[in-house]
């Protein structure tokens, strides 16, 4: 994991390499008056506010080792989807520049500083190392293509945006290990970044200005100063080539991403986004009935976790629940971040069109403008459907106030979890709460700024995150064509990264055109393959068929099995087993991709590809990308598990004993908590009675059946 993306073990060094004045790749067009960078700087200046802060009472047990700390940190800057990533020492006139804040970077760069925050001036011991990684930017519309008019110019202020995100996260997981740290990126430093991204090995200067190797694009550069030692990298050696050396590094031996990825996507429209959705099939309603006439809405109370916070679940869920996807110290590290983005959300006013935006008349055109947009920004899959009024919750948790549907619609976005991670993992250990607060996060941010972008425009628009939604997520995933529903249950699985996504929405009332939902044949294979089922520590997924619950035909999970296992995991934080062991979880290599393609369009080739991937041993952890530390924070400080780590891997035969001593419960409407009630009532609940909803709605369905 910490060799990246790309095979920089293939570059020569030279340690001593004269390092020369540059500037940072900017964006070769000037942002048009319709631009999405008038939108940034809010976010900016949040994000300013969190590049420094305090450090930790005491120091984590990390290894002495200074290479392994150097790797690790390479390692989890690629989890953050840097692009490249090297580590340098400061030099004597560096150390003070890296401990003060606020002075705009001399490094020549984008339109204009962003505003400096009258923070960061916590006390910092003398840094001395500095991490230093590069981000590339987005790749953008051509001209005149959806998106256009708000993208174009905007590729350096996108991608410093990126980077001041990375560095917050990694600047603060040193912090939570015990060491000094500070973020640094374009417009909030005093540091020479070019200079320290020569010097720590990641791109070299060619007449004036930075350029990274095997990598045309343009970039910009984070970086974290820190007081803990690690091991250097050189410079790249001044008669290096850029370029890839060979037709094996092309096609991606020695990195996972090969050249031609990039060169095919340059040949898709941006809207379409990076997967061939356009090719798998539409229908006019979801492979799940939803009967919208039984549908009651639920209030926020009634979401597990908030059940879990307000006590519902008895105090061990109460006290886990405060901590369990952020015991860990990178997960931790996310949260301030997560939290601050709640009030840039947006209103749920009715705005009147400003004409800020042109010509908005067209809802389809505007409809790939918003997935173009999306797609630049960082979201995988961008669909749209109408926000119906179904879809929302139907009180507040904080003073039961009754939510009254107010946009038309849902812009839906997933964010991919990360195969490579998630391939070394468990599903239920320490990295698990981190891979879902980073995609979190990331979704978060990029929904927070579409909606502020729209806005701007006069439209009423409204992020819906993790931290704060007002509308279920799972039907509105279900509804703009962006996966099945599985047998996990609550869970929509898109065809091409399975279930490893996390989602998040907009709602707004600019028009859009819609998506339809799609098939793609999961509903078959998910009743051929219990894997999930099988795989699940707590036995919470269902063995037996679907049932239609509050209107929705699903493989309704036990919620509460489930949601207890991921409070009170005490060997990891939180679990996502489910998605780590689904075939479907891979990556699209070329294998993967032609084993898809014939679940989808051969239904007799389904099973036989189901026992080929647990033959195959898919879903066993690849100890090649085990780079995290087991760490848990207990009392403010990161420290070695007290009770331990999952070691899992697959379990072969597990079936008959789980399937017949599974009970599952349900908890329809009338078991949860009512709409008005509040976080200060404790609502029990009631297992038994969940049980014997189960039991009822069973035998219901059986009675349905012709
Ligand atoms: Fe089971 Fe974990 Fe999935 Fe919950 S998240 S259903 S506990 S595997
Ligand atoms: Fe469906 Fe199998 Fe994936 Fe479970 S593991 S969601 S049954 S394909």
């Amino acid at each position: 994991m910490h060799l990246g993306v790309l095979p920089t073990e293939r570059l020569r060094r030279d340690l001593d390499a004269a390092i020369a004045k540059a500037a940072q790749p900017v964006d070769g067009h000037r942002p048009g008056p319709h631009s999405v960078v008038e939108s940034i700087p809010e976010y900016r200046r949040l994000i300013s506010t969190l590049l420094n802060g305090p450090v930790a009472a005491a120091r984590a047990p990390i290894p002495e080792d200074l290479l392994q700390r150097q790797q690790h940190l390479k390692a989890a800057a690629y989890f953050l989807d840097a692009t490249l990533a090297g580590v340098c020492l400061l030099e004597p006139g560096e150390v003070a520049e890296a401990a003060a804040s606020g002075r705009p970077a001399s490094d020549a760069g984008t339109s204009g500083p962003v505003a400096v925050p009258a923070h960061g001036h916590e006390p910092v011991a003398r840094p001395t190392h500095a991490l230093v990684f590069l981000i590339e930017f987005g790749r953008e519309p051509a001209e005149g293509e959806p998106g256009d008019a708000w993208i174009r110019g905007s590729n350096a202020e996108r991608t410093d945006l990126r980077c001041a995100e990375v560095a917050v996260v990694l600047a603060g997981y040193l912090r939570s290990l015990g060491w000094h740290a500070r973020g640094h990126v374009h417009g909030d430093t005093a540091l020479d970044l070019a200079a320290l991204a020569q010097r720590a090995g990641v791109a070299k200067e060619v007449g004036g200005v930075l350029r990274m190797p095997f990598s045309q694009r343009g970039f910009r550069i984070g970086v974290v100063t820190t007081d803990l030692e690690l091991a250097c990298d050189a410079p790249i050696a001044p008669d290096e080539r850029l370029g890839w050396p060979d037709e094996a590094a092309r096609q991606g031996v020695g990195g996972t991403r090969p050249a031609f990825e990039d060169e095919a996507l340059a040949q898709r429209p941006l809207h379409l986004g990076r997967w061939p959705m356009e090719r798998i099939r539409r229908v006019d309603q979801p492979t799940t009935m939803i009967d919208r006439s039984r549908i009651q809405r639920v209030p926020k109370r009634a979401d597990l976790f908030t059940r879990a916070l307000a006590g519902d679940l008895g105090p061990r869920a109460q006290k886990e629940r405060t901590r369990f996807a952020v015991k860990h110290p990178l997960a931790f590290a996310m949260t301030p971040l997560i939290r601050g983005l709640v009030p840039l959300q947006g209103t749920r006013d009715k705005l009147q069109p400003s004409g800020w935006g042109g010509d908005l008349s067209d809802p389809l055109r505007n409809a790939q403008s918003i997935k173009a947009l999306g797609h630049f920004l960082g979201a995988d899959f961008v669909g749209i459907c109408e926000a119906e009024p179904w879809m929302w919750y139907s009180h507040d948790e904080v003073e039961g106030r009754p939510i009254e549907p107010y946009h038309r619609y849902a812009v839906v976005m997933l964010i991919d979890q990360g195969f490579e991670t998630m391939e070394g993992a468990s599903g239920d250990d320490w990295i698990s709460g981190a891979q879902s607060m980073r995609a979190y996060l990331r979704g978060a941010l990029i929904a927070g700024l579409m909606a502020a972008h729209v806005r701007r425009m006069g439209f009423g628009a409204r992020a819906h995150s993790n931290a704060h939604s007002e509308l279920l997520h799972l039907p509105a995933v279900l509804l703009a064509g962006l996966g099945e529903l599985s047998r996990i249950g609550e869970l929509v699985l898109n065809p091409f990264i399975g279930p490893r996504s996390k989602s998040v929405v907009f709602t707004t009332d600019l028009p859009l055109a819609v998506d339809q939902p799609i098939d793609f044949g999961l509903q078959d294979t998910c009743a051929q393959c219990l894997k999930c089922a099988r795989e699940c520590p707590c036995n919470a997924i269902p063995y037996g068929p679907k049932t239609v619950f509050n209107g929705y035909e699903i493989w309704k999970p036990d919620v509460e099995k489930c949601g207890k296992y991921r409070l009170t995991n005490m060997k990891g934080s939180a679990c996502g087993r489910c998605m780590k062991t689904c075939p479907f979880n891979s990556e699209d290599l070329v294998e993967h991709e032609q084993r898809l393609w014939q679940a989808i369009e051969q239904p007799e080739s389904r099973r036989h590809l189901i026992e080929h991937d647990d033959r195959m041993g898919g879903g066993e952890r690849n100890p090649v990308k085990r780079w995290w530390w087991d760490l848990e924070i207990v009392d403010g400080v990161a420290r070695a598990p007290v009770a331990g780590v999952n070691e899992r891997d697959l379990s072969p035969g597990r079936d008959e004993r789980l399937a017949a001593a599974q009970k599952i419960a349900v908890f329809p409407p009338h078991l949860q908590p009512r709409g008005g009630t509040t976080m200060a009532t404790v609502v029990p609940l009631e297992r038994a009675a969940g049980l014997r909803a189960a039991l009822k709605e069973q035998s219901e369905q059986q009675t349905r059946k012709p």
